[in-house]
């Protein structure tokens, strides 16, 4: 297994920038992720690393060595799309088989290898069938089962998962963290799911717009993003901002209230703000003084939870709740602010500030 890096891809189709100087270094045997919203760039890194894709620039380096010329068969990487690309005339067993044949394997080795996949990925029971004959969501176990049975320098998964249903998914990812485990393989996922991010990665590179915002492990992105962007997109529900300024020893709302200045900032008086504060940070029992006035807007009860909806002036507020929290929308509800936990955003550069 082994390191994959990239420095400085650029990729333009047209007008589109779909690179924009993007550099990520994997570490051998690390499960890293790339999330980032549909047209960030993800698929054409990974293309990029796989040498699908012709660079404008930049270099792909693979174990220490500069591979940018390289095929992408030389690379030795396996890769599974979005779409499966199997073999509609073979088997199951013969599709998962076809790379080992491709490598001349012997018969007995590649049942074994068969087997052991297919029973990580719990598909034992398909492989008589043909692609045509399976879910979508079995295809793209078998698409998996084909790249895992090799032995390649690193996998590369472009959103693996995208076509099973909610409890399958959530299946997967424990079952793709615990394959990663004990393969002991490099892998390289890219999703646009935040909480598939979050439940699998050891690292997360957050992409935006071609450039890469943050890297860094899913508790360093979700409790200190290197920005507004990747504090809103990180996170459901959505982290709630405020226009404020700091005065003295209070931050000064642009709606009108105040809360105490929290101890950790250096942000200087009248600079403009944005205080960002996650659902669990922010309570609707009343508790001390860093209060915000408001009035409910909406509740939205999700079992083991209920999001309340809170408006403070114009700006909306989430705000996590016990499952019995009642209300009637218009009713006065004032909102606690954990200011330890909150951030707080330079409102023109959109930079977390200390
Ligand atoms: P998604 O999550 O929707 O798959 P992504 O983050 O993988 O998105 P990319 O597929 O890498 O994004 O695309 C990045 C940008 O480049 C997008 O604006 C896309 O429309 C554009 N793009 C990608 N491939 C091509 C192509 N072959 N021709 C023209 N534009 C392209």
């Amino acid at each position: 297994m082994g390191t994959v890096a990239a420095y400085g891809l650029r990729k333009a189709f047209g007008e589109v920038q779909a690179l924009d100087d993007v550099t990520l270094e994997v570490p051998d045997g690390s499960f890293f992720v790339v999330l980032g919203p549909s047209g960030a760039g993800k698929t054409t890194t990974l293309r990029a690393i796989a040498g699908l894709e012709k660079l404008d620039a930049g270099s792909v380096h693979l174990d220490g060595r500069d591979a940018t010329g390289d095929t992408p068969a030389a690379r030795d990487l396996a890769m599974v799309f979005q779409s499966y690309a199997l073999y509609p005339r073979k088997t199951v067993f013969e599709n998962i088989a076809s790379p080992l044949r491709a490598r001349s394997a012997s018969a007995d080795e590649i049942a074994a290898a068969v087997k052991e996949v297919s029973g990580l990925l719990h598909i034992e029971r398909l492989l008589k069938r043909k692609p045509g004959q399976l879910s979508g969501g079995e295809m793209q176990r078998v698409a998996l089962a084909r790249a895992l049975v090799r032995n390649p320098r690193a996998f590369l998964m472009d959103e693996p998962l995208t076509n099973l249903d909610l409890k399958l998914r959530v299946e997967m990812r424990t079952e793709l963290t615990r394959i990663h485990r004990s393969l002991g393989g490099t892998f390289v996922y890219v999703t646009n799911d935040q909480v598939e991010a979050l439940s699998m990665a050891d690292q997360v590179a957050v992409l935006r717009e071609g450039t890469v915002q943050q890297v860094g492990t899913p508790t360093e992105v979700y409790d200190r993003p290197a920005n507004q962007w990747v504090a809103a997109f990180v996170g459901s529900p959505r982290i709630s901002l405020l226009a404020c300024h700091a005065q003295g020893d209070r931050l000064v709302g642009a709606e009108g209230w105040t809360l105490p200045r929290p101890r950790w900032t250096t942000a200087e008086d009248g600079r403009p703000l944005l205080l960002g504060v996650r659902a669990e940070d922010l309570s609707v029992e009343s508790r001390g003084d860093a209060a915000l006035p408001g009035e409910l807007y909406g509740l939205e009860p999700l079992g083991d939870r209920t999001v309340v909806d809170v408006k403070v002036g114009k700006e909306m507020l989430k705000v996590k709740a016990r499952p019995t929290v009642t209300g009637t929308p218009g009713q006065r509800m004032s909102v606690t602010v954990d200011l330890d936990r909150a951030h707080l955003f330079d409102a023109d550069t959109g930079l977390t500030l200390s």
